[in-house]
């Protein structure tokens, strides 16, 4: 069965960009009768208060994004977080990371324009006894060990997008230093526990998805479908930011229906050809992919206010 999500981070409100995703994640799972659900990542409760998840759920709720089961909270699947790790372990060379946050930045080898640093390998080669003595010191965090091959796959709007994790990202972390599991592993967890067959989500993640990819191979999960979809821009086409003014739901909210948002995101997004209201279930059938632009998507006017 086509299972969607929507899997926001609510480390804040969630902004037009978020939302764009959401219409995009339900309408690409709804417009071919699948299942939607909700995730609610969280894994760190310090960046992720509950009371901005509920608020997140409750957006969603507002634009009429339907789901089908009860949300599921990283912050309550620490275990079987714990139990992936242990199966990794089994699989592929999981080994600890003493450097310290200084110590990475001084060691990251250049990678060519990468947003995201190398790992140099510098923890691969510690003895047992080095292991043993610096763990009295630091609570480690824990790499896995990548290899030196390439990984790709064919995304629904981005097209065909390739990488050699030695070579973008090298040995990348599982669990932090101060025990929080990392998101790559968290969400390919989660993915799989709720069979998720298609995962729609923002293009700045498209360099994080191979990784997810090698975890699936090593864990036995099948591989979901992809759709990164493009920045939400201004209709100048600059980065939505503090100086659009408010732009949680709940601001706009006060200036726009709710149709009238979903009608702006959707004419954004290239599903209608002029900007008017349009609940979520009017877009149904006009959605496809091959509308929806790959490089950047442009609010039609600017929402300061
Ligand atoms: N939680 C991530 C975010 O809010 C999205 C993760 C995903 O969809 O895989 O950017």
């Amino acid at each position: 069965m086509i299972t969607g999500r929507f899997a926001p981070s609510p480390s804040g409100y969630l902004h037009p960009g978020n939302l764009l995703c959401a219409l995009l994640a339900w309408l690409s799972c709804r417009s071919r009768g699948g299942r939607f659900l909700v995730r609610i990542e969280d894994l760190d409760p310090n960046r992720c208060p509950r009371r901005l998840s509920l608020q997140a759920l409750q957006d969603l709720r507002w634009l009429g994004l339907t789901w089908d089961e009860e949300p599921l909270w990283q912050s309550d699947r620490t275990e079987v977080y714990r139990g992936a790790l242990d199966r990794l372990s089994g699989a592929a060379r999981v080994y600890p990371c003493f450097c310290t946050r200084a110590e990475l930045h001084a060691s990251f080898a250049p990678n060519l324009g990468d947003v995201n640093p190398v790992y140099s390998g510098k923890c691969r080669c510690l003895t047992p006894e080095e292991i043993r003595e610096r763990s009295r010191l630091r609570r480690p965090s824990l790499r896995l060990q990548v290899p030196d091959e390439t990984i790709a796959f064919s995304d629904a709007l981005q097209g065909g997008y390739a990488a050699n994790l030695a070579e973008t990202c090298g040995d990348f972390i599982l669990r932090r230093s101060d025990g929080i599991f990392a998101y790559q592993l968290a969400v390919v967890c989660d993915d799989a526990a709720s069979g998720v067959t298609e995962v729609v989500r923002g293009r700045d993640i498209l360099p994080s998805t191979p990784m997810q990819i090698h975890l699936c191979r090593l864990l036995g999960f099948p591989q979901p479908a992809y759709a990164h979809i493009p920045l939400l821009t201004d209709s100048q086409g600059r980065r939505l930011s503090k100086r659009d003014g408010d732009i949680s739901l709940s601001a706009l909210s006060r200036r726009f229906t709710r149709d009238e948002i979903v009608g702006m995101l959707g004419f954004a997004a290239g599903l209608l050809p002029e900007v008017r209201p349009a609940s979520p279930e009017a877009l149904l059938p006009l959605f496809s992919w091959e509308k929806i632009p790959k490089d950047e998507v442009r609010l039609p006017f600017d929402l300061a206010g």
